[in-house]
């Protein structure tokens, strides 16, 4: 059964955390690699941008020389192509200066450029058009610039290399390409006719011309892995912490779930334990709680008290147990001997400020009710837990005594606290733990450890309880010790409330 409730739990734990560290890992991922796309991205336009700046630069200048040359388009070629010749020497990054009239070189830097048509027929009239070269370099990227009016004007061109060579001195990683209409080239100055693919493009506002760039998913994956690994991991280890917090509070939030809900479908029930006195007559009971689980079956107070206790949920659980106690003992209320003792287990956050007030509530009803001329409460209070403020529960215990309330110390002599547990408060009953009763008839050393605590309790001259007492010889010995009262497997097990009542209450009517 508790092999059960730890399966159920233990798997919700494992789920809430792997669940826990899987998703803040996911999601810190996802942020990160987000980030890195979007980095990246903006680093690549950054490059994008400094080519065309670059290109742009180049150009200006082409366009700055046709200018210094467009006033000598009507001089004849003899006079001026010195002058082309010292310009060209000048600017070496260009192939060829040129003077065209009715749209023909006339005169040239280069014989081969003359009598040709300055720009390929087919071509809308740019500034600037960057081809593959069909004369001077066949087959290779071309730049032309231009300033043409009514067929005359002023023409150099460019070899490609100015346009792709800048390309090789970005990143090798990712794929750069210069796109002029109709033709592609990359930093090879390899040409492509068909568009290619890309996923950043900018173009450039002053020429005809648009650089371009094809980023994989690997180059995505290998800028993360060489510039985030260290927040990756980062995360990876936060990621751990928290599915390991969620690990650790799982159990105790599950079985804080699964125990509030039985809390509202009454599945923590009373037992009862008979206390018979020295004449072998029943005195009283003590309430053992159990939590009767529809999935779990029975449940031991050991497995539950300490989860209800660090949740604060033994106030409304005790609340009830004694109400149903007092209920189901009031039916046979004319049945119960005089001087009964109706034993309850009152955990010591039970008497702080905050919860004090539900204690004496539960308590005035009882006196209130007609069951109080038959019988006395005895709260036990287990040395066990630490009190940090006595004067606090001492007034709460002179309330409860003015009241008839009678208190027990529980375990007495199993904490460390037993002396100023004694000296601090006001008892009236000791029970002597189990623990002790256990040593009688065992061996010779251990006897006077159970004869010391006996005669501890009775110089306290408090009334004696005897926890746990199984055997014959456990109870002769008490006997002989004049132990007053005697609780234990020995007289009988706990058992549910109703059969107790029915068992021992009916019985002796
Ligand atoms: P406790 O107050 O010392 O209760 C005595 C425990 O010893 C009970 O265990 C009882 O069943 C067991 N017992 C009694 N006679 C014998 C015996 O002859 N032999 C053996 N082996 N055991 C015997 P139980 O019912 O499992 O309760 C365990 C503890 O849980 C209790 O110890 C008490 O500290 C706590 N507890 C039980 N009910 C409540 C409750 O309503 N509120 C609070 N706060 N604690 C409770
Ligand atoms: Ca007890
Ligand atoms: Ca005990």
């Amino acid at each position: 059964m508790i092999n059960k409730i730890k399966n159920i739990l233990r798997y919700r734990q494992w789920f809430l955390a792997t669940a826990a560290t899987v998703g803040i890992f996911v999601f810190g991922t996802g942020i990160i690699i987000a980030q890195s796309i979007q980095s990246y991205d903006s680093t690549i336009l950054k490059r994008l941008n400094t080519v065309i700046f670059i290109i742009e630069g180049k150009l200006d200048a082409a366009d700055e020389i046709i200018h210094q040359l467009k006033p000598l388009i009507d001089s004849s070629c003899s006079t001026i192509h010195q002058k082309l010749i010292d310009k060209l020497v000048e600017y070496s990054e260009f192939q060829t200066l040129n003077i065209i009239k009715n749209s023909i070189v006339t005169c040239s830097t280069n014989p081969r450029m003359i009598q040709t048509a300055y720009v390929s027929p087919d071509r809308p009239n740019y500034k600037l058009s960057i081809l593959e070269s069909y004369i001077l370099t066949p087959g290779k990227v071309i730049g032309a610039i231009k300033e043409v009016n009514n067929g005359n004007g002023v023409l150099i061109t460019i070899n490609g290399k100015v346009f792709y060579s800048i390309l090789g001195n970005l990143d090798d990683k990712t794929d750069y390409q210069i796109q002029s209409p109709g033709m592609w080239f990359d930093k090879n100055g390899v040409i492509h006719k068909k568009p290619q693919k890309s996923n950043l493009i900018v173009s450039s506002e002053k020429y005809n011309f648009s650089v371009s760039s094809n980023a994989s998913m690997t180059d995505y994956i290998d800028n993360i892995t060489t510039n985030y690994t260290v927040i990756i991991l980062f995360f990876a280890i936060i990621s751990l912490v928290i599915g390991r917090y969620v690990f650790l509070n799982a159990q105790k939030n599950s079985s804080l779930f699964i125990m509030k809900e039985s809390l509202a479908d009454n599945e923590f029930i009373p037992y009862a334990q008979p206390v018979i006195n020295s004449n072998g007559e029943l005195s009283g009971l003590e309430i053992l709680i159990r939590w009767n689980n529809k999935h779990l079956g029975l449940v031991y107070p050991d497995v539950f008290i300490p989860l209800a206790e660090a949740s604060g949920l033994i106030i409304p659980m005790t609340t009830q147990l004694m109400e149903d106690t007092f209920h189901q003992l009031a039916s046979v209320e004319d049945k119960i001997p005089s001087g009964f003792h109706i034993g309850f287990n009152i955990s010591a956050q039970h008497f702080d400020q905050v919860n004090q007030s539900s204690l004496i509530t539960s308590c005035e009803k009882y006196i209130n009710s007609s069951l109080n001329a038959k019988a006395h409460v005895v709260l036990e209070l287990t040395e066990r837990q630490g009190i940090d403020n006595y004067s606090e529960v001492r007034s709460v215990f002179d309330t409860l005594h003015k009241m008839g309330i009678k208190m027990a110390i529980d375990d007495f002599g199993t904490g460390h606290s037993t002396l100023s547990y004694i000296k601090n408060l006001n008892f009236d009953f000791i029970k002597i733990d189990k623990s002790f009763i256990d040593l009688i008839g065992s061996d010779a050393i251990a006897a006077p450890l159970v004869d010391n605590i006996i005669d501890l309790a009775k110089r306290l001259d408090l009334a004696i309880v005897a926890e746990g007492v199984e055997t014959q010889e456990q109870l002769d010995y008490l006997r002989t010790h004049d132990v007053d009262y005697i609780q234990g497997y020995f007289y009988g097990r706990p058992m549910p409330l109703n059969e107790f009542i029915t068992r021992y209450l009916n019985k002796t009517a």
